[in-house]
C-alpha cells in the first residue's frame, strides 16, 4: 500500500523552497536550523524546511509594523488587482500545488485540486472585496452633527493555520488581511509547510512586479510555536491572531491576546451531527453522507462526526453506508485508484484507533473496517460504528479521520436534542423531505453554519465560522473582511 516511486516527483520536489519568507524571500532560520516533512504515506522524508527562531520571528513583526502604512496606502484597487494575480498564479499552477500537498499531506490528488480552486476562490473573492469595504454617513439624530463611521486597517495579523487544508486555511486569512490593507505573518503547520512555502514564492512574484515593500507578507515555518506564539503576543505592535486548529490552542491564544488586548478570530474544532429524519430522499443522504464524512479523509473540521438517523430507517441506512465505506479505497494519495489516503501522523492515527477500541470495548459494533493496517505508512481504514453506548468517547470528541457512528433517534426532538448535545458549535447537517422540518431544524441544530440536504457547505462567499467552543469570527463572505477592520465614529458639525 505504501510503495510510492518517487522519482515522478523528484524535481518537484527539489524545486521546494524551504526557507522563511522575510524581508527576502526563501531566507534560512537565524540559527540555519531545519525540520523535516514528511510523506505521511510513507514516512519518507520529503524536505528539510527553515525551523524559525524567536529572532526571525521578532524581525517579521519589525517588518510588518514597519510596512503597516505603506501598505494601507495602498489604494484598494491595486490590492485587488495584486490579489487577482495571485488568483490567476495560484490557478495556473494548480497542478504544482495539488501535488506537493497530497505529498505533503496525503489527501488524493483530485481532492486535492478541489482544495487548490477552493483555496484560490477566496484571493479570488477578497480581491473582489478589496473595493467594496463600507463605511457609513449620516445626520446626528438631533441635528447637531453628522456621523461618519470609516473602517481602516486593524494592522500586524498573525495567521496560525492547521495541516488539513494547507492551503485554502491560509487563504482565507491572508486574502482578507491584504485586502483590508494589513500586513500579515503566517505561521503554517509544522507538519504541511510546504504547500505555503510555495505559495510564498508566488506571493514574492507579484509583489515584486508592484514594489510591495517588505514587511506587507512574511512567512515563519518552525516547530516551535507554543513558544514563539507566546512572545510575538506580548508584543503590542502585533495586532491581531487569526487561528485556525483544535479548541485547546484557540483557547490558550484568546488567554494570551488579553494582556495586549489583540483582536482574535478562532476557528476551532467540532463535532458535526448529521441528522437524518425518516422522510429523508436515503439515496441524496448516502451521496451526502459520504460527502460530509470522506472528504480529506474525516479529517475536516465540519466533517460529519455523529449520524444521528431516525429508528425507522436506521438500519437500511446503515447497511448502505457500510457498503459504500467498504468500497473506498486506501493507497498513497497520487496513486489514481486512491479514495482515502493517510492519516496525518503515527499519533493522529493512534488517536482513532483508540478511540475506535474504546466504543467496541463498550459494547459498539464494527460493520466496516476498525483496525489499522501495519505496513508503513499512517492509514487507517474507511469505519462504520453501530450500537455505541451514549457515554462513549467517540461519540463526545472530534475524531478527524473516517470512521462513522451511527446511533439512533424516535422523535425529531429527541434528534435534535442528541445533536445538540456537545460543547462544539461549528457544521451540524440536516435532512428531510419535510420543508416545514427543514424550516425546524436549520434553526434548532446549535451551531454556526448548518446544511439542509447538503453534504457539502463550504463557500467563499459565505461566513465560516463556529458558535459556542468551536469558536468566533467569520471567514468568507461579506463578513469576512471585517475581522480585519477597525472601526472609527468621526463627529463633525
Ligand atoms: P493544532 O491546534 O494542534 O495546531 C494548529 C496550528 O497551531 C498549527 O500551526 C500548530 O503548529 C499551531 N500551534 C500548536 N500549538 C500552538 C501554541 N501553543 N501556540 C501557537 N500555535 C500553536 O491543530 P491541528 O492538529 O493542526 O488541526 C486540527 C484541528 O484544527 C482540529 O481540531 C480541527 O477541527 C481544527 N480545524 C478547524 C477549522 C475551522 O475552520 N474551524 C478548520 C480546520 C481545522
Amino acid at each position: 500500500m505504501a510503495d510510492f516511486d518517487y522519482s515522478q516527483v523528484k524535481d518537484l520536489i527539489d524545486s521546494l523552497p524551504t526557507g522563511l519568507w522575510l524581508d527576502e524571500a526563501n531566507v534560512a532560520a537565524s540559527d540555519g536550523a531545519t525540520f523535516p516533512v514528511q510523506d505521511p504515506a510513507t514516512e519518507e522524508v520529503l524536505a528539510q524546511v527553515a525551523d524559525g527562531t524567536s529572532a526571525d520571528w521578532m524581525r517579521a513583526l519589525e517588518l510588518a509594523d514597519a510596512a503597516k502604512g505603506d501598505w494601507a496606502a495602498f489604494a484598494p484597487r491595486e490590492r485587488s488587482v495584486i490579489l487577482t494575480e495571485i488568483f490567476n498564479e495560484v490557478t495556473r499552477r494548480k497542478e504544482d500545488f495539488a501535488r506537493v500537498m497530497t505529498l505533503e499531506m496525503g489527501k488524493p490528488y483530485r481532492e486535492s485540486l478541489g482544495e487548490v480552486a477552493y483555496g484560490a476562490e477566496y484571493i479570488r473573492w477578497f480581491a473582489e472585496e478589496a473595493v467594496r469595504i463600507p463605511g457609513r454617513y449620516s445626520q446626528a439624530p438631533a441635528g447637531n452633527g453628522t456621523i461618519t463611521v470609516s473602517h481602516t486597517p486593524v494592522g500586524p495579523v498573525l495567521a496560525i493555520t492547521p495541516w488539513n487544508f494547507p492551503l485554502a486555511m491560509a487563504t482565507r486569512k491572508i486574502a482578507p488581511a491584504l485586502a483590508a490593507g494589513c500586513p500579515v505573518i503566517v505561521k503554517p503547520a509544522a507538519e504541511t509547510p510546504l504547500t505555503m512555502l510555495l505559495f510564498g514564492q508566488v506571493i514574492a512574484e507579484v509583489f515584486e512586479r508592484h514594489d510591495v515593500p517588505a514587511g506587507v507578507f512574511s512567512m515563519i515555518t518552525t516547530t516551535k510555536s507554543a513558544d514563539l506564539s507566546s512572545e510575538l503576543m506580548a508584543d503590542a505592535r502585533l495586532r491581531k491572531v487569526t487561528f485556525t486548529g483544535s479548541t485547546g490552542v484557540g483557547k490558550i491564544l484568546v488567554r494570551q491576546s488579553a494582556d495586549n488586548l489583540q483582536r482574535t478570530s478562532m476557528e476551532l474544532g467540532g463535532n458535526a451531527p448529521f441528522l437524518i429524519n425518516d422522510d429523508a430522499d436515503l439515496d441524496l443522504v448516502l451521496d451526502c453522507a459520504m460527502a460530509a464524512k470522506m472528504r480529506n479523509g474525516g479529517e475536516a473540521c465540519i466533517a460529519a462526526n455523529r449520524f444521528i438517523v431516525h429508528e425507522a430507517i436506521a438500519e437500511e441506512f446503515t447497511q448502505r453506508l457500510t457498503e459504500k465505506m467498504s468500497a473506498v479505497t486506501m493507497g498513497h494519495g497520487l496513486d489514481e485508484s486512491t479514495t482515502l489516503g493517510p492519516i496525518i501522523t503515527a499519533k493522529q492515527r493512534d488517536t482513532i484507533s483508540a478511540l475506535v477500541d474504546g466504543a467496541v470495548a463498550a459494547g459498539a459494533t464494527v460493520t466496516t473496517g476498525g483496525t489499522a493496517p501495519e505496513d508503513s505508512g499512517f492509514f487507517y481504514p474507511a469505519t462504520v460504528l453501530t450500537n455505541i453506548p451514549d457515554d462513549a468517547e467517540i461519540l463526545r470528541t472530534e475524531i478527524f479521520g473516517p470512521v462513522a457512528t451511527v446511533t439512533t433517534f424516535s422523535t425529531l426532538e429527541e434528534g435534535v436534542d442528541k445533536a445538540n448535545d456537545t460543547e462544539f458549535g461549528l457544521a451540524a447537517y440536516g435532512f428531510t423531505e419535510n420543508v416545514h422540518t427543514a424550516d425546524y431544524l436549520a434553526h434548532a441544530l446549535e451551531a454556526g453554519m448548518v446544511g439542509i440536504n447538503r453534504g457539502a457547505i463550504s463557500d467563499a462567499a459565505a461566513p465560516f465560522g463556529g458558535i459556542k467552543e468551536s469558536g468566533f469570527g467569520r471567514e468568507g463572505g461579506a463578513e469576512g473582511i471585517m475581522e480585519y477592520i477597525s472601526m472609527r465614529y468621526i463627529a463633525k458639525p
